[in-house]
């Protein structure tokens, strides 16, 4: 029995691997849970799983997931040290599926307990990949990526040495707005960006998929995951979503991991590496199908050069680039800021910062709240709007 924690149960990520859990009931133990604020799921998760831990992240709720749980065995924490309580309890792997810069200090928590890490937060690794990549070798940690496109490229990689990968290219849907004139982006609605053509998932990435900023953190993912140099990482548009990502080494050979676009078979992937155990989710038929590729276009989406960009000045410019993002994905649902407003507000704020290179924890935390007050005083003051 593998025991499992799962950080962020009730988001997308999180319900699938509880999903995956469920299937492979003789070999997944849930040990623990931790979410946000959704007290009604996790209360129900609870009660269907038996973890004897459980926290939830928003103080304010902690009564009422007490009151949904009476009569239930469990430790009921709440709060950041109730998270990571969850995040350094008993057990083999954690399954990082919080959204954003908020799942950074749990996922080190956990690391640094010597847990290894099924990682879908890939904010994790773009604001602090030097951080927890360090401590992972010092712990003998694995990182096993639950990301579809990583997980393509973790799977390909077997197929050969790491000095004789030539390149890594990530596949990239491209989104809703794939082929929209760069003129009707201006008005692109939220409802419109979270439609995504293929796979159902949370708001933020949903949006970041349609902005492309998704592709940009998954290309520092990739690098720090697969420790590739920046300009061997490239991104292949791909709208059918079904090679989810390809290696090319030395001598030519491409190699591809394909599957339908259900993260419940990466999650899987994750959760039982190094086996591959029969699943029961719906199975990839070639026949019949067109596969297409094409390179992006990063003048209708600047966030993927955005992200290069902050990724090779380093330091701190990619937190502060995921810093501002996330306070931009959360205006434009809003309906404060324009669709095209997210490039030009993370733009302005990348240029105003002042990188520290090699930054700590702390330096890290503080980049963040940096940009994030940064973008708040430049949506307030007009100079980037709706
Ligand atoms: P969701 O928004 O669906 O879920 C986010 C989860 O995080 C929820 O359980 C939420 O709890 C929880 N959460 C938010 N803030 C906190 C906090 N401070 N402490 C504890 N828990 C918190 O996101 P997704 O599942 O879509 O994405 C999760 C991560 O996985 C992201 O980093 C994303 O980029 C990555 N990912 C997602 C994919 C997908 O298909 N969805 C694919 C590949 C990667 P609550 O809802 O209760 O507030």
């Amino acid at each position: 029995m593998r025991k499992v924690a799962v950080l962020g149960s009730t988001g997308s990520i999180g319900r699938q691997a509880l999903e995956v859990a469920a299937a492979l009931s003789d070999e997944i133990q849930i040990t623990a849970l931790a979410a946000g604020s959704n007290v009604e799921l996790l209360a129900e998760q609870v009660r269907r799983f038996h973890p004897p831990l459980v926290a939830v992240a928003a103080k304010e709720r902690w009564r009422e997931l007490k009151e949904l749980l009476a009569g239930e065995k469990v430790t009921i924490l709440a709060g950041e040290e109730g998270v990571l309580a969850v995040a350094e309890s008993e057990g083999d792997l954690v399954l990082a599926a919080i959204v954003g810069i908020a799942g950074l200090k749990p996922t080190l928590a956990a690391v640094r307990r010597g847990k290894d890490i099924a990682l879908a937060n890939k904010e994790a690794l773009v604001t602090a990949g030097h951080l927890v990549q360090a401590e992972s070798r010092r712990r003998g940690v694995k990182i096993i990526p639950v990301d579809s496109e990583h997980s393509a490229i973790f799977q390909s990689l077997h197929a050969g040495r790491p000095a004789e990968v030539k390149r890594l290219l990530l596949t990239a849907s491209g989104g809703p707005f794939r082929t929209w004139p760069k003129e009707a982006l201006q008005h692109v609605t939220a409802e419109e960006a979270l439609q995504h053509p293929n796979w159902r998932m949370g708001a933020k990435i949903t949006v970041d998929s349609a902005t492309l900023m998704n592709k940009g953190l998954e290309v520092i993912e990739a690098r720090w995951l697969f420790d590739v140099k920046l300009e061997r990482i490239e991104v292949l548009v791909h709208p059918e979503s079904i090679v989810h990502s390809l290696v090319e080494f030395v001598d030519g050979a491409v190699v591809a991991q394909l599957g339908l676009p259900d993260m419940r078979l990466p999650i899987q992937y994750a959760l039982t590496y190094p086996r591959r155990l029969p699943a029961p989710w719906p199975r990839l038929d070639l026949i019949g199908r067109t596969l297409t590729f094409a390179a992006p276009d990063t003048d209708r989406f600047p966030c993927l050069a955005l992200a290069r960009a902050a990724a090779e000045e380093g330091g701190t410019c990619p937190t502060v680039l995921n810093g501002a993002n996330e306070v931009a994905v959360g205006e434009f649902l809003k309906g404060r800021l324009s669709f095209l407003g997210i490039p030009a507000l993370v733009e302005r704020v990348l240029v105003s910062h002042t990188p520290v290179p090699d930054p700590d924890l702390e330096a890290v935390l503080a980049a963040d709240a940096w940009a994030r007050a940064k973008a708040r005083a430049l949506i307030r003051e007009g100079v980037v709007g709706a």
